[in-house]
């Protein structure tokens, strides 16, 4: 495993995923892991849960089997002002939040559309993330989307799970190579995630790390490379 950070999770609770918390932290300690944040789909995923659950997560131990835990949520992004499904009150109380456009929760829009539902999630406080922003059904104007990500300090997402050959999103690798050369150009950090619905999956990275490899991407930009910038970034204490 060559980063030891995934962010990006899910469980049962999602609706779609089938692996518990716990059995996603003691594959994630099998794997060499030392942080493990669990982000799973917020209300208006059909079949995810409500929001007290989020509101409820610090039952949860902060660390198990010896991994440390983020509990975080993957918001829906509603419409094209980047309007979300959890409101700031239930977002403040969660390590962060990955922002992601979802078919079943906004259509396909333009180029200004899609390109301006993402930079207005940037905006929210929470969202210290942009999830899979690959799927060239959701076409973006990825110069627009990297130097907004630049000024509102939020990292793109490499998610492993686009890059799979059985993905349902289309064409991820080819938006990657463009939105890579524009983080490059314009010194924008990403951040992989493996988007994992099942245990075996969680900490998986081999997709993405071979598309940053092929394209030499520079490792100070990649955000699982370095926990003290991480935490600064997501405001959360070592
Ligand atoms: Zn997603
Ligand atoms: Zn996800």
């Amino acid at each position: 495993m060559k980063y030891k950070i995934d962010l990006h999770t899910h469980t049962l609770i999602s609706g779609h995923a089938y692996s518990t918390i716990q059995e996603n932290v003691k594959a994630a300690a099998e794997k060499g892991l030392i942080l493990l944040g669990i982000s799973e789909h917020a209300p208006k995923m059909p079949g995810s849960t409500n929001k007290i659950y989020f509101q409820n997560l610090k039952v949860i131990p902060r660390e198990m089997y010896g991994i440390r835990l983020l509990f975080g949520v993957e918001v829906n992004i509603l419409d094209f002002n980047g309007n979300v499904d959890l409101d700031d009150e239930v977002l403040g109380d969660l390590d962060y939040a990955i922002a992601s456009l979802h078919p079943p929760c906004i259509g396909f829009g333009t180029v200004e559309e899609n390109t301006n539902a993402i930079i207005g999630a940037m905006k929210i406080d929470k969202v210290k993330i942009i999830g899979h922003p690959d799927d060239s059904r959701y076409v973006l104007d990825y110069e627009a989307v990297v130097k907004a990500a630049k000024e509102n300090n939020v990292l793109l997402e490499v998610n492993n799970s686009s890059l799979s050959p059985n993905s349902f999103r289309i064409n991820a690798k080819d938006a990657y190579i463009k939105m890579l050369e524009y983080c490059v150009k314009y010194e924008v950090a990403v951040i992989i995630g493996s988007d994992a619905h099942i245990s075996f999956d969680v900490g998986n990275q081999e997709y993405a790390v071979k598309l940053l490899e092929e394209v030499n991407f520079p490792e100070k930009l990649i955000a699982n490379n370095d926990l003290e910038m991480l935490f600064r970034h997501l405001n959360v204490q070592n």
